[in-house]
């Protein structure tokens, strides 16, 4: 699934999908129109949350009649429209956002149609006894409503949707602002994809503005049974603060330790291809490094023959300044940093223009040897930056990622042939995805056993989600009949 795209086959690519949604409003930096695409309106965009409900309740009730066969059979047909539409989405997805990589979209929309899981994944259970037969089932809940980020925004809405719809489910987005037209694009193709197979004309449906209060209008609708929230630490808060059932796929910063009996030149190029992967905006990838003291000469060295530029702690400290905004909470005069968000998911080579260090396209990262405490280390950047830190033995490197990882139970990377150094690591940081010899994208299925997803739900604990977590289990008893011994 490999996409090594030349500069010129991206640059048509981009071009093609922008002379096809750019109206003047857009290229002017204005609001994205989210209601169409090349002058085609979009199917399931709504003007109010109230609307986009109604239709995913319709859409719900019409697909309760259809077989598992034929629910099935629209899961295969969004796998062959993504497919077919992944270098328009992932063009579009950058053009909006100004975040990621055209070649790297593509490969993340291809993985979601290749490896989320469909009706496959909802298995009945069946316990005999004594006393007969008892089923236990895995029903809808209804309609879902998800909360969506900016940072693989088509790729979550796809993804989401297979996953609901498997299930039973209507689907009812609220999408990041700031990446509306490209999760209204992902939308309509579900529901292109979902109607030529013979389902509903609309089973997701979605606002043309998401708002806050479009927000608060799902989690009070009572025809939303479920929430589902991929994003940051502040919307996961508010969507578990509901009321209702949630599931919240929340924020990360993962750490990489790498030891004396890694394959360090291997490390070294599997931490920058995953660090760097959609210029580090997935939630699972590679945060900040923690190397033996022995090795780490050579691990920076083999960085550096993998596209990196070694900052000086100067030059790091300036970064510091441009990438992350001091903020003062009104209410308790405390300061915290902020990420920059015109620096999150950019090149590296735009990123460093901006401390006046210019460098080619081959510069895909930019490193720094730095001490724990250093924000490279402790903020969730998600941009190609990755802090550096030396430690003498297994004890300091564990001790200082699991700090480092802060308690969210996300996602560690480890590089080592030394099974007892994994296995410590592996329960010490208590995450929902553990990584062992292979760069961060592993963990979600690219490169690495298993299926995909973009939810990955650590504080509620549903972790890779697939159809099953969308899934409520209901139970039927049959009292002393149906057993077959
Ligand atoms: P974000 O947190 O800025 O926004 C997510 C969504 O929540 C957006 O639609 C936003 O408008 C909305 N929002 C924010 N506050 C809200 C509130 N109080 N009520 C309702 N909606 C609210 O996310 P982002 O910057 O697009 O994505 C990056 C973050 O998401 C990172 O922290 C990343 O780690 C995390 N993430 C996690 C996963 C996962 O699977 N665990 C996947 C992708 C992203």
């Amino acid at each position: 699934m490999a996409i090594n795209w030349t500069e010129a086959q991206i640059a048509e690519v981009v071009s093609k999908v922008l002379a096809q949604v750019q109206s003047p409003a857009q290229s002017s930096d204005k609001e994205w129109d989210s209601t169409q695409y090349h002058g085609r309106r979009l199917i399931g965009v709504y003007d109010t949350m109230e609307e986009a409900i109604a239709a995913a309740e319709a859409g719900y009730k019409a697909i309760r009649a259809m077989s598992v066969a034929q629910r099935e059979k629209l899961i295969t047909t969004i796998r062959e429209y993504t497919r077919a539409e992944a270098p328009a989405m992932a063009a579009l997805g950058v053009a909006e956002t100004k975040m990621g990589r055209v070649e790297h979209k593509v490969a993340k929309h291809i993985l979601v149609a290749d490896k989320t899981p469909g009706t496959e994944d909802i298995v009945a259970e069946a316990k005999t006894g004594d006393c007969g037969l008892t089923l236990t089932e895995r029903a809808p809940f209804g309609v879902v409503g998800a909360i969506t980020p900016s940072t693989n925004p088509s790729e979550t809405v796809i993804c989401n949707s297979m996953g609901m719809i498997a299930a039973g489910n209507g689907v009812v987005f609220n999408p990041h602002p700031g990446a509306i037209a490209t999760s209204n694009y992902a939308v309509d193709l579900v529901n292109r994809a979902v109607h030529a197979a013979g389902g509903p004309e609309v089973l997701v449906a979605s606002v043309k503005k998401p708002t806050l209060d479009t927000a608060n209008v799902m989690y009070k609708h009572p025809a939303i049974r479920l929430l589902v929230c991929t994003g940051g630490p502040g919307v996961v808060k508010a969507v578990l603060a509901s009321g209702k059932k949630a599931i919240g796929a929340g924020a990360g910063n993962p750490p990489v330790i790498v030891d004396d009996t890694a394959d360090i030149e291997k490390a070294a190029k599997d931490i920058i291809d995953g660090c760097t992967f959609d210029n580090n905006l997935p939630c699972i990838a590679e945060k900040e490094v923690f190397v033996f003291d022995n090795v780490a000469d050579r691990l920076i060295s083999g960085m550096l023959k993998n596209g990196c530029y070694k900052l000086t702690r100067a030059q790091a400290d300036a970064l510091v300044k441009v990438v992350l905004d001091e903020k003062t909470n009104p209410k308790t005069g405390k300061t915290s940093l902020v990420v920059n968000r015109d620096c999150v998911g950019r090149d590296a080579r735009v990123i460093l223009a901006k401390i006046g260090i210019n460098v080619g396209p081959e510069i895909r990262c930019a490193i720094a040897e730095v001490d724990f405490n250093h924000p490279f280390v402790q903020e969730e950047l998600m941009m190609p930056i990755l802090g550096i830190v030396r430690v003498k033995d297994i004890d300091e490197a564990i001790d200082l990622a699991v700090k480092a990882e802060h308690g969210n139970r996300h996602t560690a990377h480890m590089h080592s042939k030394n099974i007892d150094n994994l296995s410590r690591f592996a329960k010490a940081v208590e995450t929902t995805i553990f990584v062992k010899n292979a760069p961060s994208y592993a963990g979600i299925g690219f490169g690495g056993e298993g299926h995909t997803t973009f939810t990955i739900a650590g504080p509620t604990g549903e972790g890779i989600t697939s159809a099953r977590s969308f899934t409520r289990l209901r139970r039927c008893v049959m009292a002393d009949h149906f057993r077959i011994i």
